[in-house]
C-alpha cells in the first residue's frame, strides 16, 4: 500500500483541536477545505460519518464507495460517495494506508454481542453519535446514523468472506486528510472502546485540523 504524505504544514491550519477518546465532534466543512485526522497515539479508532452539510439525508454511503473503487478499504484517491452518488470528499493523503468502512460502530447492542452482557452499559460511539446530535444537530437523529468509516482501523476481510478486528496498522502521528469536493458536515466520534485488543485496551486523543481551500 502506498502512504502519501501531504505538503501542508500544520503551522497553516485555520483550526486546530485535540479531541479526547470517548468524545464527539461535529463541524461543517466548507467545499475545497482540507480536513486532516491526527491519530496521536497510534492505533485509535476514529469512527466517522459525513453528510451534505445543507441535506442531512444525503449522506456517506459505504456500498457506493465500495463498488465505485472495487476495493473495500479506503486510502489515498478514494472518492467517498454519498447516497445520491454524488462525491463528498476525496482522501488526499494518508500515512497510514488503510481505512475501515465495514466494521460499523460501536454500541450498547455489539459490545453485548463481541464482549459481555455486562458491557451493555459502557459508553460506545453510537451514545457519542447520539450525544453530539442532540447538543448541537437538533435537526438530527438516530435516524440519520448510518454507514460509517473507522479510520486508523484495520478490519480484514478472510477468504471465507469474515471480518477480523485485526492488530493495528497505525501508529503516532499518522494521518489521513481529506478534501471536501462539496459543503459537507463532519460528525465524529473518536472511540471510546476499552473491550477491543486492537486499540491495546486504551483509546487515545486524536487531532483536527483543517486548512482553508487554496492554502497548498
Ligand atoms: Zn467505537
Amino acid at each position: 500500500m502506498a502512504l502519501v504524505a501531504s505538503k501542508l504544514a500544520p503551522t497553516q491550519a485555520s483550526y486546530r483541536e485535540v479531541i479526547e477518546s470517548g468524545l464527539g465532534h461535529s463541524r461543517r466543512i466548507a467545499r475545497g477545505e482540507i480536513l486532516r485526522i491526527v491519530d496521536l497515539e497510534g492505533n485509535q479508532a476514529v469512527d466517522t460519518l459525513f453528510y451534505n452539510a445543507d441535506d442531512a439525508s444525503e449522506r456517506y454511503s459505504a456500498t457506493d464507495t465500495i463498488v465505485a473503487q472495487q476495493n473495500l478499504y479506503l486510502t489515498t484517491g478514494t472518492r467517498l460517495l454519498s447516497s445520491e452518488g454524488n462525491v463528498l470528499l476525496t482522501i488526499v493523503a494518508d500515512t497510514c494506508g488503510r481505512h475501515d468502512t465495514l466494521g460499523g460502530a460501536c454500541a450498547a447492542e455489539s459490545n453485548q454481542v463481541r464482549y459481555a452482557l455486562d458491557k451493555r452499559h459502557m459508553h460506545s460511539c453510537r451514545d457519542s453519535f447520539l450525544l453530539e446530535l442532540a447538543l448541537h444537530r437538533p435537526h438530527m437523529s438516530k435516524r440519520d446514523l448510518t454507514s460509517n468509516i473507522n479510520f486508523f482501523m484495520n478490519v480484514p476481510v478472510t477468504p471465507e468472506g469474515a471480518l477480523r478486528f485485526a492488530d493495528g496498522i497505525s501508529a503516532a502521528g499518522r494521518y489521513v486528510e481529506l478534501r471536501a469536493e462539496m459543503d459537507v458536515l463532519v460528525l465524529i466520534s473518536n472511540c471510546p472502546q476499552l473491550n477491543n485488543p486492537c486499540n491495546a485496551y486504551d483509546p487515545t486523543p486524536i487531532e483536527l485540523l483543517l486548512f482553508s481551500a487554496g492554502v497548498a
